[in-house]
């Protein structure tokens, strides 16, 4: 037997169960992870409340790192043995042993250890295609990030000033503030009550070519207001809740906008992209230009914790569920 994280409903933090699980067997193309390390994501809140819809019981999670300990036929991509971690559909993640297909596995370089893994795969590879793919950010543009402090905010901060951009972090308290500030954004506006007048001062009124905003329902119109003409709105998160149905004549009328709502699914189905992403990702991880904060770890068995801990908005950087 192992051990899983189930979810036999939807609801609050409470329906995290800790469970014993039948050891799991790899199929062709699949592979057995022993995870020494789970990551932490707002998705997983997401699947846990039901915005995100699964058939139950489940278990919820993304994103881990560990050994594969078996291999189904036909397996090229990895062995036994291999240090690996990944960032993938389908849900399963929280728990101390997995079966998923090969080809989303990534080869773990040796300077990688097992946390840093589980912390920067989703939201680091997250913060690749934010960045390079969606809208590719340039050299002396000035962006606006949302949740800057937060586990995509802080690597979207130090890879957006690596790629030569002014960031403008939101964030919702001074303490989250200085942390933006410290990994890389030059400006910090604390509450969005007046965003788009503290980006038009901050801007000297040329406004921004891009803003990531991940909050959603909260900041999904003043963000729009916070945009140049010709500007790109990257939708790509509900913390606050779903943003809903959206007036496309009100892109016309703030600026011949862009609206976008990006998934990671998207963005690595191809297994070359995948590659890109991760080649990318450990390229500046390794070279140090991005520090994965891991500021918080949790038992697996204590995930309710870590959930309430996230909703709440308690944490800052990265944080990571020990099976
Ligand atoms: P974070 O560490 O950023 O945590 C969420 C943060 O959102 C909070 O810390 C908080 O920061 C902010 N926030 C604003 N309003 C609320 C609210 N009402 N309730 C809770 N938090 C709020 O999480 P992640 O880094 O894991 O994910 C960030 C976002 O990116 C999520 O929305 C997630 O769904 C999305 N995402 C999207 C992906 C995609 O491909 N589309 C992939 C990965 C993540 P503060 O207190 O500073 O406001």
């Amino acid at each position: 037997m192992t051990k899983a994280i189930r979810i036999h409903a939807h609801g609050g933090p409470e329906v995290l169960h800790w469970e014993d699980v039948p050891t799991p067997e790899p199929g062709p193309g699949e592979a057995l992870v022993h995870h020494a390390a789970v990551g932490l994501n707002y998705i997983d809140v997401y699947f846990r409340t039901g915005l995100y819809k699964t058939a139950l019981p489940a278990t919820i999670g993304m994103e881990a790192s560990g050994t594969v300990t078996a291999v189904g036929d036909g397996v090229t991509e990895v062995a036994v043995g291999d240090r690996v971690a990944y960032a993938s559909a389908p849900i399963g993640a929280y728990a101390t042993d997995r079966v998923i297909a090969a080809d989303r596995l990534v080869r773990l370089p040796d300077g990688i250890d097992f946390n840093t893994a589980a912390a920067m795969m989703l939201q680091g590879m997250t913060a690749q295609y934010l960045l390079r793919r969606t809208y590719k950010v340039q050299p002396g543009e000035t962006i606006l990030v949302h949740a800057a402090a937060g586990g995509v905010g802080l690597i979207l901060c130090q890879w957006a000033r690596h790629l030569g951009a002014t960031v403008i972090g939101v964030v919702s308290t001074p303490q989250k503030a200085e942390l933006a500030r410290a990994h890389g954004a030059a400006h910090v506006i604390v509450g969005h009550a007046d965003l788009p007048a503290e980006v038009k001062r901050i801007t000297g009124g040329a406004m921004v070519p891009v803003v990531y905003d991940s909050v959603g329902k909260d900041t999904f119109m003043a963000s729009l207001d916070c945009l140049a003409p010709l500007g790109m709105m990257v939708s790509y998160g509900n913390a606050s809740g779903p943003v809903g149905a959206v007036d496309v004549g009100l892109l016309g009328a703030k600026g011949s906008l862009f609206l976008t709502r990006p998934s990671l699914a998207t963005y690595l189905a191809k297994h070359s992209d995948l590659n890109w992403a991760a080649t990318d990702l450990f390229d500046v991880v390794q070279k140090g230009v991005v520090r994965i904060r891991v500021n918080q770890t949790f038992p697996l068995s204590a995930a309710a914790d870590a959930h309430r801990a996230l909703e709440a908005r308690q944490t800052t950087g990265s944080t990571v569920l020990l099976p």
